[in-house]
């Protein structure tokens, strides 16, 4: 069975381990938001990549989620003591020996998947793991900002949430470079040729929001043949982890479960999803999202192991099996 996963960072590797634990003969592609990506002292980093592709190498910290195991942090701790600015990136020492190799390779002209496909192999991932695009794409946010003449300051979305921990109020989310952006080479042949298209726990508006949104991505999803099945990442009106709930009121989506599966909205109706689970608390949004054509099921949602997350994994791909047409 051929799977194809809109893949942001913490949520997206999670589940993917549970994924990969209950269909571990499934070939799975990750289609991996860059959004995110951002330049730091020449280096080009990737987070949400680098987030699936540390777990599910298993070379993650497990606690924090993102980054490296067993890391240190000297050079950030002298670019501090420089004053240097930015300082506020979380740069580990072993995470930059990653983001050295991809900006040497991109340096010597490779591509973005080309670069991916390079750093993965060391990892041995267990699924391809595709960037969306290999163009310039980032992710802003538009905040209130009443030194500006306007009141509104644009910001990289990293600088927004590290930096500032989302405390900023958000009037609008931006994907820079978004419309002269194509997908990367095999990302529509993933869509088009899967068995099963997932939309894994990942934040709607800044990491499968910007998937969707380069140019031919949408639409080849709407046209798959496949079944499309999410699970929200909304777990009883609010975020399991991140910042969702800043940023949906801010594209005019309802933070809930059923908010979110509305705004990617049912087949039935031009939308994305056959399937959407819930979390068990959020049951009582099951009837709701069935009017909407989509089929809703609830059950626990949080990943709090691999065994749980491989739960996830079984019922999605139970519900998938029901919605096929
Ligand atoms: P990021 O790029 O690292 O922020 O990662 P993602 O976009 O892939 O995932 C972030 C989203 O995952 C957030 O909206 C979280 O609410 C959601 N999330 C994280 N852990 C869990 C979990 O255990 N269960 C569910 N249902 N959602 C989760
Ligand atoms: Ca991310």
């Amino acid at each position: 069975m051929r799977i194809t996963v809109l893949a942001g960072g913490i949520g997206a590797a999670r589940f993917l381990r549970g994924l990969i634990a209950q269909a571990p003969e499934a070939e799975i592609t990750v289609i991996g938001n860059t959004g995110d990506d951002l330049t730091l002292y020449g280096l080009r980093v990737s987070p949400d990549l680098d987030t699936v592709m540390y777990t599910l190498g298993g070379g993650n910290d497990e606690a924090k989620g993102w980054g490296r195991a067993d890391e240190s942090w000297n050079a950030l701790a002298e670019i501090q003591a420089y004053d240097a600015t930015p300082s506020w990136f979380g740069l580990g020492d072993r995470d930059i020996g990653t983001h050295l190799v991809r900006t040497a390779l991109l340096d010597e002209g490779r591509t973005l998947s080309e670069a991916t496909a390079a750093l993965t192999a060391r990892w041995d991932l267990p699924v391809r793991l595709v960037p969306m695009t290999d163009l310039r794409v980032e992710t802003h946010v538009v905040v209130e900002d009443p030194d500006q003449p306007d009141g509104r300051r644009r910001l990289h979305f990293q600088e927004y949430w590290v930096r500032h921990h989302a405390e900023l109020p958000v009037v609008d989310v931006w994907f820079d470079g978004i419309e002269t952006s194509e997908p990367a080479p095999g990302v529509l042949d993933a869509i088009a040729s899967a068995d099963l298209l997932l939309l894994p726990p990942s934040n709607p508006v800044v990491s499968i929001g910007p998937i969707l949104a380069v140019p031919g991505v949408r639409d080849a999803v709407l046209a798959a043949p496949a079944p499309v099945v999410g699970l929200s990442p909304i777990v009883g009106g609010a975020p399991v982890r991140g910042m969702a709930d800043k940023l949906l009121p801010a594209i005019g989506v309802d933070t809930s479960a059923a908010g979110v599966a509305m705004h990617f909205g049912g087949r039935r109706s031009g939308g994305l999803l056959d399937g959407w689970l819930v979390d068990e608390r959020d049951a009582d949004a099951v009837p709701r999202i069935e009017q909407a054509g989509i089929a809703a099921r609830a059950l626990p949602l949080l990943m709090t192991d691999v065994a749980a997350a491989a739960a996830m994994a079984r019922a999605t791909l139970d519900l998938a099996e029901e919605v096929r047409r």
